[in-house]
């Protein structure tokens, strides 16, 4: 039976102290009693819920398919029987790296043999100049979630600003649900970030489809009324009435408690493929980190499932002794109605776009290369090309673009043994 936090003087301590108690955080904690990790754990988290996944917020869950409590990553007694002290609905908010100390809001303070941040992401704010927009809901967490889906409802007027991955999973879900729906982006594209040009085209046409209207390069200029009635007024001076607004225009990495023990910030905590920070005994994982890719060669903050729980579970193996360097290809998803988006590794830089099947025939995927090298892949319900894309990306080798483009050879094939 591993051994629970025992108090040192007036300090609670914990050989392994983790702080977030999203996915990242979550599985720190189960991945460290998993490899074994025999020492004391404690988890603070400022979210009531045991740890949990966000992705199904944003759909099954949002379109109340599924219960919020099937998003936990563990059934709720996992973490005492494993011994592992959970302070919910608790923050963090100093960190004093040389006493090894962190203080949380109600003054309590926690000292750690070795301290492991995983405090996310949070929505970034609409703004008109310097003032945040009152009334604007935002999606992160599962209390955000109840408070949105309260409020779809068949004829209700949702307007999202973002065409981003929540704007898109919240309109699909929404308008399934009934409500009208008009998603507002200062791109001329959706998904511009993350997504090649026909793949996001095919997207809209989808939503379209679906009754969702779009304003692209479209910039927000005012936001007038009270409570969730707004009305919104383009820079072009198109005026659209809403009965709930949502905002997804990205995320802000939660640096905070690293900036107070002084960490190496940049987009992100700075850390090493091990998930070591600047300061010792001091490791992160997951969205808030901007990590060191082997893979890739280079620093990259992610925000996705994969990066979440994977970074998470090779920082655990360090705890635990292992020399494994968080080294993986970059993968995630989007569903969408019935549609399935997937992407692996990462196009920038990227010098050629090969297109692998036909738009109109709803399944195809476009490959990123640099010269005759993959780099990057997106299927718009095309997994398997994805899965055959990752080994490409992977092994880095050359591939002829006919074959590529060709849809009667089997890519398989292409895949060095
Ligand atoms: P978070 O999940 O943000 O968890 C961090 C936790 O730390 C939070 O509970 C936060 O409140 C807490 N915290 C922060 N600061 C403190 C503090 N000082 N003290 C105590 N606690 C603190 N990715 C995909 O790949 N595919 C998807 O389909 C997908 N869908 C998504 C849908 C939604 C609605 C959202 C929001 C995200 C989705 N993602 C998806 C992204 C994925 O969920 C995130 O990358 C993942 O949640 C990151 O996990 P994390 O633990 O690093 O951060
Ligand atoms: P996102 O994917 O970064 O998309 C935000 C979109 O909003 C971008 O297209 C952005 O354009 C646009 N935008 C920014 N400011 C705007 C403004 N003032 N007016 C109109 N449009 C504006 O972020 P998100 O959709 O908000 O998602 C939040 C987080 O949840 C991300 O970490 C995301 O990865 C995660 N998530 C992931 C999934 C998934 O992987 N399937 C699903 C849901 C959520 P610019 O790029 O030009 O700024």
């Amino acid at each position: 039976m591993p051994r629970t936090d025992r108090t040192v003087g007036a300090v609670a301590y914990s050989d392994c102290l983790i702080i977030g108690g999203g996915q990242a955080g979550g599985w720190v904690a189960a991945g460290l009693r998993q490899k074994g990790f025999s020492g004391t754990i404690s988890l603070v988290g400022d979210e009531p819920y045991h740890p949990y996944e966000r992705p199904p917020l944003s759909k099954q869950v949002l379109a109340g398919e599924q219960p919020y409590e099937s998003t936990y990553l563990r059934p709720t007694s996992f973490y005492e029987e494993s011994g592992i002290g959970l302070h919910l609905g608790r923050r963090a908010v100093g960190l004093d790296p040389v006493q090894h100390v962190v203080t949380t809001e109600d003054a309590n303070r926690l000292s750690y043999g070795k301290l492991v941040l995983a405090t996310g992401a949070r929505p970034r704010r609409l703004m008109m100049g310097r003032a945040e927009v009152a009334g604007v809901y935002y999606l992160r967490g599962i209390a955000d979630m109840l408070a949105i889906r309260s409020r779809l409802a068949p004829g209700r007027r949702l307007v999202i600003i973002g065409g981003g991955f929540i704007g898109l999973e919240v309109a699909a879900v929404a308008a399934k649900l009934g409500a009208e729906v008009t998603v507002v982006e200062t791109e001329d594209v959706l998904l511009k970030r993350t997504t090649p040009r026909i793949v996001a085209l095919a997207v809209q046409e989808l939503h379209e489809s679906h009754g969702v209207t779009f304003r692209l390069s479209a910039k927000i200029s005012a936001v007038e009324g009270v409570g969730d009635q707004k009305a919104l007024v383009l820079d072009n001076g198109e005026e659209i009435q809403a009965d709930l607004v949502l905002g997804g225009i990205g995320v802000t990495p939660n640096v905070d408690l690293a900036v107070a023990g002084g960490l190496r910030v940049y987009n992100g905590i700075l850390v090493d493929a091990y998930g070591q920070s600047s300061v010792p005994d001091i490791f992160a994982a997951g969205d808030v980190t901007n990590h060191f890719n082997p893979v890739l060669g280079r620093y990259i903050r992610l925000e996705s499932w994969q990066n979440a729980q994977n970074q998470a579970l090779a920082v655990a193996g360090v705890l635990c002794g292992e020399s494994a360097a968080y080294a993986e290809i970059p993968w995630l998803w989007s569903d969408q109605y019935n549609l399935n988006l997937q992407y692996a590794g990462l196009p920038t830089g990227s010098t050629g776009e090969i297109i692998r099947g036909a738009p109109e025939s709803g399944t195809f995927s476009i490959f990123s290369t640099l010269g005759a090298r993959v780099i990057a892949v997106c299927g718009f319900n095309a997994p398997k090309d994805v899965a055959i894309g990752k080994r490409l990306i992977a092994g880095a080798q050359e591939i002829d673009s006919a074959k590529l483009a060709d849809t009667g050879f089997d890519l398989r094939k292409a895949v060095a043994r």
